[in-house]
């Protein structure tokens, strides 16, 4: 069992680790890692003999125990339990009908209370205001259901182990898409939903050609009203400048790219983005701890292609095991497979390589660790697929011709609570900074933090960190503070150092072999304008991402990292 940190140890005794009837902790992290490599691996007893079985437990054990590998939250929480729902992510259908939307919201419910987040696109409802024949009454518009879909959600967030997280998605098209850019602007609004405007090339078109856009009602495809491209692109930048929301999804760009045309486009994706999914299709994920793949100041390649053909594996008995909130689940996930395979660990394994984050050099090593990556966990589904047989629904996918046992392989999701256990940084982040203060986390105090790495590279070159911390304490930044070694300061770039264009590169040079998309927040100081944002939302656009997030550093008043300890 690999040393875990005492934010990990807090994390785990928090929500982790079941319990007695009196609410008291029953396992410790050795005893969680058994239970879910056990739960997990009682697929392969379809598949094989029980000696295999055992064996292959035992393997999943060794990866988990040892941090090269963690699943998504809710395999963690619920593997080997009789709860036993172990996807993070759900799209759900909203049709323009109450009783639809209501079903939906029945099995949202279901999937909140099993651990899961829901994604949805909100841009078949007709518009606030429209004719509802049947009563002839005025419709509500998207909003408001939204604003259903939230209260439900806070709701239920007392009962549930963490509260639920929503993705909302209205396209720039409907005529609600201003109010919808403006949701979130007042405090407290859509907590429980990230929000994001879907947006094809032709609107992106539109706002670099500074033409006129047409905003279209659903119901009958009729033009409501013309306005300018470019003042709805202001419009949402401005929000996102105001508080981070909405970010953008590319529809055009995820939809070239849908591994199952056959089924119909994407419209939607799970809440931080890194999964487009159809209605009713899940996707469960997992992360190799990119931390511990670097040896003798290299990249370990042999461990990195066990890991991924391990991590395969692992998904696919996870879905095999997995009980669904409602049965159209379990058909859409039997019969196309998807599963989200990524990395967290990447901040921290380039600075095992002293490379700095914002360098070429970065973004090549990223570019082939993901396409190793890509490649191996292509020959895994590939020899499954052997195995086990090919997805259900290969007749509909890109490339019919070529067998997999998965729909799709990889997502980088944003790690935000697996990587605290893993102890090293998020998915593909680059360090929040060197010393910060973490927020209350599951209602404890704010606890200052200073990075482990950071503390022994400055004793390696025998210098004064905790002089150096007190400094950046103030600051959040070792910009400007004398007696860090040249060679420490350039690999601890920290998130606000990093130039948002440097950002995107980054998350850009990873997408490019990931067949899901890159959950990635780009960081900008609190001084960046609206004006910025739109260049980075085109920029986003253009470099082929499936989706972008900007967070303005202070624009909301509390926030899960703060910079610099509190006195
Ligand atoms: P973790 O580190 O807990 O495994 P991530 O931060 O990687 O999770 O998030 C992955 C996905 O898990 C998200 O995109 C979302 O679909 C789902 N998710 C994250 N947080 C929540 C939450 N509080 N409630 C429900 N689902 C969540």
């Amino acid at each position: 069992m690999a040393d875990l940190t005492p934010h990990a140890l807090r994390v785990l005794r928090a929500r982790y680790f079941l319990r007695d009837a009196e609410g008291r902790p029953v396992e410790d992290a050795a005893a969680l890692f058994r239970r879910v490599a056990r739960g997990v691996a009682a697929a392969e007893l379809d598949y094989g003999s029980r000696k295999d079985a055992e064996a292959w437990a035992e393997r999943f054990e060794a990866a988990m125990a040892g941090l090269d590998f963690l699943p998504n939250s809710p395999t963690l929480m619920n593997a080997g339990t009789p709860l036993g729902q172990l996807s993070a992510c759900f799209v759900l259908p909203i049709d323009d009908a109450i009783d639809a939307i209501f079903q939906t919201l029945h099995q949202t419910a279901l999937v909140h209370q099993s651990g899961g987040g829901t994604g949805f696109n909100f841009s078949a409802v007709r518009p606030e205001g429209d004719r509802v024949v049947r009563t002839g009454g005025r419709a509500s518009g998207p909003l408001s259901f939204l604003r259903v879909f939230d209260r439900a959600t806070e709701e239920m967030r007392q009962g549930g182990k963490r509260r639920g997280a929503n993705m909302g998605i209205l396209d720039a098209d409907h005529p609600d898409v201003e109010a919808f850019a403006d949701a979130k602007r007042r405090p407290g609004v859509l907590r429980n939903f990230n929000l994001s405007v879907g947006a094809t090339d032709a609107f992106l078109e539109a706002v670099e050609a500074d033409a006129d856009w047409a905003l279209v009602n659903p119901r009958d495809r009729r033009e409501v009203r013309r306005l300018p491209a470019r003042a709805l692109f202001r419009r949402i930048a401005e929000a996102a400048w105001a508080g981070g929301d909405p970010g953008m999804v590319f529809l055009s760009t995820i939809n070239r790219q849908n591994p199952l045309p056959g089924l119909g486009p994407i419209r939607a994706t799970n809440p931080c983005g890194e999964v487009p999914l159809l209605p009713y299709e899940s996707c469960n994920l997992g992360s190799l701890n990119l931390a511990r793949r670097v040896r003798g100041g290299e990249v370990d390649w042999e461990g990195l292609r066990g890991l991924v053909h391990l991590a395969v594996r692992f998904l696919d008995d996870v879905i095999r095991v997995n009980r669904y909130p409602a049965t159209p689940f379990a058909l859409m996930a039997e019969r196309n497979r998807k599963i989200g395979l990524g990395v967290m660990g990447w901040a921290e394994m380039l600075i095992r390589l002293g490379l700095p984050y914002d360098t070429e050099a970065a973004r090549r090593l990223a570019g082939e660790v993901a396409a190793f990556v890509r490649a191996e966990a292509e020959a895994a589904s590939a020899a499954l697929a052997r195995e086990r047989g090919a997805f259900p629904n290969l007749p509909y996918a890109r490339d019919p011709e070529r067998p997999r046992r998965h729909a799709t392989l990889l997502s980088i999701a944003p790690t935000g609570t697996i990587s605290i256990i893993a102890g090293t940084t998020p998915s593909i982040e680059p360090l929040f900074a060197v010393a910060y203060t973490r927020e209350g986390v599951l209602g404890g105090e704010a606890l200052p933090e200073v990075n482990p790495l950071f503390v022994r590279m400055m004793e390696e070159h025998g210098a004064d960190w905790r002089r150096v911390v007190r400094e950046v304490a103030a600051t959040g930044t070792l910009e400007d503070v004398p007696g860090v070694p040249e060679e420490v300061r350039r690999v601890f770039r920290s998130a606000l150092e990093v130039s948002p264009e440097d950002h995107l590169k980054m998350q850009a040079a990873w997408q490019a072999h990931v067949d899901n998309a890159v959950s990635k927040t780009i960081n900008l100081r609190p001084e960046a304008t609206p004006e910025e944002i739109e260049r980075i939302y085109l920029e986003a656009w253009r470099l082929g991402l499936k989706g972008v997030t900007v967070f303005r550093y202070g624009s909301k008043g509390q926030q899960v990292l703060e910079l610099g300890f509190h006195p």
